[in-house]
């Protein structure tokens, strides 16, 4: 089973994430964007060339547990990854993956979206 897989069986959803220690910078990380509603960084462990996370500020663990309020924000996240792909340049284009739950191997029980491009991307994904 590759680790990535194993990693999401086993995680749980939980009151605490890294992502959550992050936003409250008990851990470093550089943030290449962030604004009242969201914060963005690079992914720890890139599977492309470019691979950046997009994160809500609100502990929202997972897609499937967002509310009908929160639809503004979900669109938000998704319009602040679409100004940093232009900001970067990527003009070929991108994937957006969220992952959620066991099923979609989920390692990291607060909402976020991967960013990847700078390689061709093939499908259907693993
Ligand atoms: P997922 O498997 O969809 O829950 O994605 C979680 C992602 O968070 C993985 O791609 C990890 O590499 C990434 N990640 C975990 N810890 C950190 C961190 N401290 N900084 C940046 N990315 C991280």
């Amino acid at each position: 089973m590759a680790d990535e897989v194993e990693l999401a069986q086993n995680a749980q959803a939980g009151d605490d994430t890294i992502f959550g220690k992050i936003l409250r910078k008990e851990i470093p990380c550089n943030f290449i964007y962030e604004d009242n509603l969201c914060v963005a960084f690079d992914d720890i462990s890139p599977q492309a060339p470019v691979h950046y996370l997009v994160i809500p500020r609100k502990p929202i663990t997972q897609l499937s547990k967002s509310e009908d309020s929160d639809a503004e924000l979900l669109g938000h996240l998704l319009i602040v990854a679409k100004k940093i792909a232009q900001k970067r340049n990527l003009k070929n284009g991108f994937r957006i993956v969220i992952n959620d739950g066991p099923i979609g191997a989920q390692s990291v029980y607060h909402l976020h979206i991967h960013v990847l491009s700078g390689r061709q991307m093939q499908w259907p994904p693993g």
